[in-house]
């Protein structure tokens, strides 16, 4: 299989290389990525000379570049992780990288992949696109729910999604979406929250807890989500929509609470800051159609394992942390402690 991975320098693309070098010996990966703040080729640095494996630095947004390399590479599969994914920068912010990469970059890609054939293209969204669970806090979000996005970044992507949909129903374009909750494992860029709040124990540092710090997520290992994503690349039908979830539901605080138990740090560093507009109280999906139709289930299903050895990595890769330290300062700089 020859694939296109798109934003393959952050966090869930890297993890997703590594998978499919590890797991798939006959794979020839092109990994397109504009290396913003979030893109680290650090991350890829074990694998960097492998016959498999090529990076090309490269705007998803810019379609004569993007087409001259897929021309050249002739991908059977193209997908999609490159992103503007920080909540925060996008409330606080300049909403317009949003819209560039979530929205024009995923058009330029989906035009691509019907210019040149392409045989499958997964578009890898977020569950924010539903907004919160209102109905009650027992509710999970269905595929065909309506998209209710509330922040600049979840409208983007809701936005880019729509295009997908709107290309499948008028010109048969072979794409497929995925909407998955909060991801955690290696590689993940500092400003999200369990690597934040992992550095920030670890120097005795407060711990910046939005609001009352119940808002509920559901947090899925990274390799779950990437061997999600492989199915969906072998098994689904273009057009469909699916859902990735663990279904491990956790309120912001008992995250802070369990990172200062395995750091064996004090809970007085939890600190209350002024909560974010547009933060949505509870996120949390049906994943029935992922797992009856194409038999997947995630693995990692004990979190606190997964989690101590989440934090294991951070703790023996201080050296690729150290190496972020400049981009550190840019670190959620809205919130004042
Ligand atoms: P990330 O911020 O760690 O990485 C994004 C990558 O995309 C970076 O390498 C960046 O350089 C690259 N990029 C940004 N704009 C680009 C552009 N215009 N052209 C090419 N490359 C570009 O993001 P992530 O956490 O790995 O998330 C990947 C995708 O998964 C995102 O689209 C996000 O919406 C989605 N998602 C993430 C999570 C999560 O918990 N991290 C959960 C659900 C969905």
């Amino acid at each position: 299989m020859k694939i296109i991975v798109c934003g393959g320098a952050g966090f869930i693309g890297s993890n997703f290389i590594h998978f499919l070098i590890q797991n798939y010996p006959d794979v020839k990966i092109l990994n397109y990525d504009k290396l913003t703040y979030a893109g680290n080729l650090d991350n890829l640095r074990d694998i960097e000379n492998d016959s498999r494996y090529s990076f090309f630095q490269g705007d998803i947004a810019d379609k004569l570049t993007f087409q001259d390399q897929v021309q050249k590479f002739e991908p059977d599969v193209i997908i999609n992780f490159a992103g503007e994914t920080h909540n925060d920068h996008s409330v606080h912010g300049d909403t317009m990288p949003f819209v560039m990469t979530d929205v024009v970059g995923v058009n330029v890609i989906l035009d691509t992949v019907r210019k040149f054939k392409i045989k499958k293209f997964i578009h890898v969204s977020t569950d924010e696109v539903y907004g919160e669970t209102e109905i009650d806090d027992t509710y999970r979000f269905k595929e065909d729910d309506p998209f209710r996005p509330n922040s600049p970044y979840a409208a983007a992507k809701a936005g880019g999604d729509l295009m997908c949909r709107a290309y499948f129903e008028s010109f048969k374009t072979p794409v497929v979406v995925t909407h998955c909750t909060n991801n955690y494992g290696p590689y993940q860029f500092p400003e999200k929250l369990i690597p934040f709040f992992t550095f920030r124990a670890l120097n005795d540092q407060p711990l910046p807890l939005y609001g009352d710090g119940l808002n509920v997520r559901d947090w899925i290992y990274v390799l779950d989500h990437c061997e999600a994503l492989m199915v969906l690349i072998e098994k689904a039908e273009p057009g469909k929509w699916y859902n990735i979830a663990s279904q491990n539901h956790q309120h912001n605080i008992d995250i802070a609470k369990i990172i200062l138990k395995i750091l064996g740090k004090p809970e007085s560093l939890i600190t209350f800051v002024e909560d974010r507009p547009g933060h949505d109280r509870r996120y949390a999906l049906d994943t029935t159609a992922i797992e009856k139709d194409l038999n997947w289930k995630p693995r990692h299903n004990d979190f606190e394992k997964a989690l101590i050895e989440t934090i294991n990595w951070y703790k023996d890769n201080i050296e690729w942390v150290k190496k972020l330290e400049k981009k550190i300062g840019k670190f959620n700089p809205h919130i004042k402690i």
